[in-house]
């Protein structure tokens, strides 16, 4: 099988990914700090994480994938101490949002998932590594630092040139400074009314570059096949973590390294500090749905800054909607056969299975190619394009139809949009709101729409098929006119009668 091929941001080019040493690839992927509810920014990174493990599994390698989170740091310790609660508090409802958020997202939970608060020892020990080699040093406050002129490399994954690196000269926030390289913050004295460990080292507690290295080399070892996040990682963080980890190892950490690039509102970072941004629940609210969201900010790849809009939006939804439409179609067709129905007598197109099997080649070989989500759509819209026309003339074989279902399904195993878990989503969205007192920010339509649960439309629908068999067309146009004025349109086609939420 052909081999995924990946940008190395360490090697500046494609390179081949594979796992080395063991059967499943090794990979760490920096997770979320659970101070507030994630944006849609924050996610555009995880699902492309999330594509990168789905296709490795489509090579049939096994991932072994770790995901910390991140539940102390200055903010977290900010924002607890203004709500009055202890931190593990704070932090327990913005961390059961976003696994929410994943789940709605349809992005799959890592093997390891792990919090920062649960391997102190585990960072103490790595810090005591690096002070019997003198390259972690105590500071008279308490606090251990990171002596950067001990790595001679460093700046080697961000391709900084760090000449003259002053030795001592350190910083202990937690967010840095663009382009200084600065000895770095292991360990954090305690300072009063913080949340605090004793440890060997003092007490206080540890920086956010130690965590990464490590839980990374808890679960995975000292040299891992590929390492994640989004690009505002790669400096000072993931520079910090290669530093400690390769210090305290002597090997080399990550093979491979990932970056996935910046979602953008009108040309700016999608960020909190900026202020323009949505999270998932936003959108939800809005009346847009997971799947679109999902479709959407995965069709752009990753190496490719993203510009977030509407429109695209409204673009993904239509487009979602084409494909399940088109599933659904064919899946009609291909149950012809479970019937005992003999196609072999059947018109068939003869272009269409060389069709279908283009459709397949350069779906994978976009994927296989650093990720192109971009070209494995286009290549599947080809499919559902050409499926359709010949559906229409009616020279679609059954078993061709089957065909045809195999590759949709494999698009399906990466892109994960085809089953409709919509409603559902939206329905805990509103039911959040409402908990929350945040009602008042969904559409109204969207509130008079999910009054209806998926059975009382069947119900509904059904109703409206047996009084136009009864010729009592004034009752079903009522039906189709209610639903309709709820947001719920009922499609008569030859296929029988389906309905959707708009
Ligand atoms: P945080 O919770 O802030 O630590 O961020 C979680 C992940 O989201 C990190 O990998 C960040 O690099 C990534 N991230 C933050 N903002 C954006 C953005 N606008 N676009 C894409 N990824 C982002
Ligand atoms: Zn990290």
């Amino acid at each position: 099988m052909a081999t995924i091929e990946l940008f190395n941001t360490l090697g500046g080019k494609i390179e081949s990914l594979a796992p080395v040493g063991t059967p499943a690839l090794r990979m760490y992927c920096c997770g979320p700090t659970v101070y507030d509810y994630g944006h849609i920014g924050n996610f555009r990174t995880f699902l492309h994480v999330d594509v990168l493990r789905r296709v490795i599994r489509q090579h049939g390698i096994p991932v072994e994938h770790v995901m910390n989170i991140t539940d102390v740091d200055d903010k977290i310790i900010r924002n607890a101490a203004a709500a009055g609660v202890p931190i593990a508090q704070y932090t327990e409802k913005f961390e059961r949002a976003f696994f929410e958020d994943l789940d709605a997202l349809g992005i799959q939970r890592p093997e390891h998932i792990s919090h920062a608060t649960a391997c102190i020892p585990d960072m103490v020990s790595l810090i005591q590594q690096l002070a019997a080699k003198d390259i972690a040093y105590q500071a008279e406050d308490g606090s251990w630092y990171f002596r950067i002129a001990r790595f001679p490399e460093y700046g080697k994954l961000s391709k900084k040139d760090f000449d003259g690196i002053e030795d001592g000269a350190r910083v202990d926030i937690d967010e840095y400074e663009k382009d200084a390289a600065r000895d770095f913050a292991l360990w954090k004295a305690v300072k009063p009314g913080e949340q605090s460990w004793d440890t060997a080292l003092g007490t206080g507690r540890p920086g956010w570059h130690i965590e990464c290295s490590a839980m990374a080399t808890k679960f995975l070892g000292d040299d891992i096949d590929l390492h994640a996040g989004g690009e505002d990682l790669m400096f000072p963080h993931h520079e910090n973590e290669i530093a400690q980890s390769e210090s305290a190892s002597g090997k080399p950490f990550a093979r491979h390294w990932m970056h996935v690039r910046f979602l953008l509102v009108e040309g700016k970072k999608m960020s909190k500090s900026e202020g323009n941004f949505y999270t998932l629940r936003d959108l939800l609210l809005k009346g847009y749905r997971a799947s679109a969201i999902r479709f959407l900010l995965i069709s752009v790849p990753y190496r490719h800054q993203m510009n977030f809009t509407f429109k695209a939006l409204a673009d993904a939804t239509n487009a979602v909607d084409r494909l399940r439409t088109f599933y659904q179609r064919m899946t009609i067709l291909a149950d012809l056969l479970k019937g005992g129905f003999d196609d072999s007598e059947t018109a068939t197109d003869p272009n269409i299975l060389g069709i279908v099997e283009k459709a397949r080649e350069d779906y994978t070989a976009a994927l296989n190619n650093d990720l192109n989500t971009a070209e494995a759509s286009a290549a599947i819209f080809e499919l559902v394009r050409a499926g359709n026309a010949v559906a229409d003339a009616g020279t679609l074989r059954p078993g061709v139809a089957v065909e045809i279902l195999k590759v949709l399904d494999l698009f399906d195993g990466v892109f994960a949009v085809l089953e409709d878990r919509d409603a559902a989503i939206t329905r805990a969205a509103l039911a959040w709101a409402e908990a929350e007192g945040r009602i008042d920010e969904a559409a109204p339509e969207l509130v008079a729409t999910l009054a209806f649960s998926d059975a009382d439309i069947d119900a509904l629908v059904a109703e409206r098929t047996q009084a136009k068999k009864t010729r009592n067309f004034a009752r079903a146009d009522a039906i189709r006119n209610d639903l309709l004025a709820k947001g719920i349109l009922i499609e008569d086609s030859k296929d029988g009668v389906r309905w959707k939420r708009k």
